[in-house]
């Protein structure tokens, strides 16, 4: 979530830099399937901003991702994003602010992750959820609760291997990102 756009004056710091805009798996629904508002965040001016936003439960405002800001590499409202993006940070970033992992190590982290959310999002399209504006989450869901059609020989070694794909993909996450 915490990634720089050219305009920002709020600079962030070098470690969101490096590895940040390689990164956009706390924006593009891979971590988190919505993003709820916390106190100080003014609604009316995220919708401005282009942010859907979506009651959640009873008492709650969220907006969903793929978060409608993300450019795919960088935060389009970098300077008034909601609070819980500016409080996020995942477990590479402080590993690597706190001097116990290198950047490089971080990327390389980061760059395994998002082949195998690549391989995640590759099965799924195979089997018919090819809506990428869906929470990554959502579409496993989807996914694995159709029907097995019993006729295609494919289909229970493709749902096989999306489960395994997502379970591997959570240990990282888990280890990585959420720790
Ligand atoms: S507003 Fe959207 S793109 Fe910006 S940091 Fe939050 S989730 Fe990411
Ligand atoms: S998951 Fe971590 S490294 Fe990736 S964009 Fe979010 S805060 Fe930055």
């Amino acid at each position: 979530m915490p990634k720089p756009t050219a305009s920002i004056t709020t600079q962030p710091g070098k470690a969101v830099s490096q590895l940040c805009p390689n990164c956009g798996l706390c924006c593009d629904s891979t971590l988190f399937a919505d993003v709820e508002l916390r106190a100080g965040d003014n609604a009316k001016r995220l919708r401005q901003l282009g942010l859907t936003l979506v009651p959640k439960g009873r008492n709650k405002t969220a907006f969903a991702q793929p978060c409608a800001c993300f450019g795919g590499s960088l935060c389009g409202i970098y300077q008034d994003r909601p609070e819980r993006c500016r409080q996020f940070e995942c477990g590479l970033l402080r590993r690597v602010e706190a001097n116990t992992m290198t950047p490089n190590a971080a990327l390389k982290a980061i760059s395994e992750t998002k082949r195998r959310v690549e391989e995640v999002r590759g099965l799924l399209r195979s089997m018919g959820q090819r809506n990428e504006q869906t929470a990554l989450t959502h579409r496993y869901a989807a996914a694995m609760s159709a029907p097995i059609d019993l006729a295609d020989e494919g289909a229970a070694e493709r749902h096989g291997k999306l489960m395994l794909a997502v379970n591997d993909l959570m240990t990282i996450l888990q280890r990585d990102f959420l720790r």
